[in-house]
């Protein structure tokens, strides 16, 4: 197959299944933030260029499971074979094992589409909001992979617990119907 043959098919996956992946998420989340009362009209989010990627989201939503989760922006991916959001610095295999595996929850699944192409999911359930995977994504260089209040869960919290945590102030209040950090590009 040629090169340019590949990059085609990769654009045709694009077009057809991937594009958008991350906002399959976002659909019904404004919906259900209509039917909610939001305080003062506004919810809070994340704004991804100030995350520093610490990894108090994880540990300090007064959920028992962080209402932050990780996104992928399709869009931005590179559909890499050796995806750093994936796989570990120094994995012992580049294989599905889970030693070699960057989310310390399987909450990443990757489908193989074609020589050098995987598209990664995150399984949203599974996602504890650490973001060692959108380290591992923007220390490479790209940033498809980022952290946002899922709003199906958060509580609008009068004080979020982990804005008052975050050494980066990413923590911002936007408005409740546009209620996710627009990283369309
Ligand atoms: S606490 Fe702030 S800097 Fe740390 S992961 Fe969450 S948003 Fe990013
Ligand atoms: S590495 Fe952390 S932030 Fe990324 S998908 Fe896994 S649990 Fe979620
Ligand atoms: S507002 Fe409350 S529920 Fe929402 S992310 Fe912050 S601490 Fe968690």
């Amino acid at each position: 197959m040629t090169l340019k043959k590949k990059s085609m098919g990769r654009r045709d996956f694009l077009n057809n299944c991937g594009r958008g992946g991350a906002f399959l998420l976002l659909g019904g989340t404004v919906g259900a933030l209509g039917a909610r009362l939001v305080r003062g009209g506004e919810v809070w989010q994340i704004d991804p260029n100030k995350c520093t990627k610490c990894g108090q989201c994880a540990t300090h939503c007064v959920l028992d499971m962080s209402a932050v989760k990780c996104m992928h922006l399709y869009k931005m991916c590179g559909y890499c074979e050796l995806c750093t959001g994936y796989f570990e610095l120094d994995p012992v295999s580049l294989d599905e094992g889970a030693e070699n595996q960057v989310c310390p929850t399987a909450a990443i699944s990757r489908k193989y589409i074609e020589d050098p192409y995987f598209e990664y999911k995150i399984d949203t359930d599974l996602c504890i909001g650490c973001a060692r995977c959108v380290k591992g994504c923007v220390d490479y260089g790209n940033g498809s992979l980022y952290m946002q209040v899922n709003h199906e869960l958060c509580k609008n919290c009068n004080e979020c617990a982990i804005a008052i945590a975050c050494p980066a102030d990413a923590f911002i209040r936007l408005p409740a119907n546009n209620p996710y950090f627009d990283r369309l590009v």
